[in-house]
């Protein structure tokens, strides 16, 4: 299930290519010192088993690379100038709830990953309350063909598992079999929505555009 807002992509941390991008702020004077510290800090982050990735590029502004990583959807950001340096300190940025804190740098590495944790679980809430509140359960062959063709969108249907029935149902109505990625449980004495033989599984069917 893809997230996002209107800032873009929001990337489930365990797809990210990237789960935190690490963006410092750099001044003449204090360049070397922050780049180093940064380099540090993505060291420490990737030996945590976390992908990260360091941002120096010189030519463009701390905004307008917060925009772009947003943009793509990357879980985490940190930011890191030369006064959260003397404080010990980085800012850790949430792409999901768009929260910001300090964390000291020692304590880092943990925080990030309780983070990624919970954004992981977070977004995994939504995808299933997306399911139950946008897709309706269809026993009957002839409404599930109707919500199809009137571009209702999805419907969840039971399917004895029988790629003949898959084969009819795309053929008649345009719409693919997809299975619902839960561990949906078969209701008790369901039966294929297009057969009528025992349902094995539960399955979403949506039109392939
Ligand atoms: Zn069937």
């Amino acid at each position: 299930m893809a997230h996002g807002d209107d800032k873009g992509l929001v990337l489930p941390p365990k797809i990210a290519p990237v789960q935190a991008v690490i963006i410092p702020i750099l001044f003449e004077k204090t360049k070397g010192e922050v780049l180093a510290e940064a380099s540090k800090i993505q060291y420490s982050l990737e030996e945590a088993g976390i992908r990260a990735h360091l941002d120096a590029r010189d030519a463009y502004s701390p905004g307008f690379k917060f925009n772009e990583w947003e943009l793509k959807g990357v879980p985490l950001r940190i930011e890191i100038g030369p006064r959260d340096i003397k404080n010990g300190e980085v800012i850790l940025a949430r792409r999901d709830t768009g929260e910001k804190r300090n964390v000291k740098i020692t304590g880092l590495k943990n925080a990030a990953t309780i983070a990624l944790e919970s954004i992981q679980a977070s977004l995994f809430v939504k995808s299933r309350k997306f399911v139950e509140t946008h897709i309706t359960e269809v026993k009957d062959y002839a409404i599930f063909k109707k919500i199809v063709e009137d571009g209702g969108g999805f419907a969840q249907i039971s399917w004895c598992g029988d790629s003949k029935c898959e084969e009819k149902i795309k053929e008649e109505t345009g719409a693919t079999l997809r299975v619902i990625p839960f561990d949906e449980k078969v209701k008790p004495k369901s039966k294929c929505v297009y057969c009528g033989k025992d349902a094995k599984e539960s399955v979403y069917a949506a039109r392939a555009y």
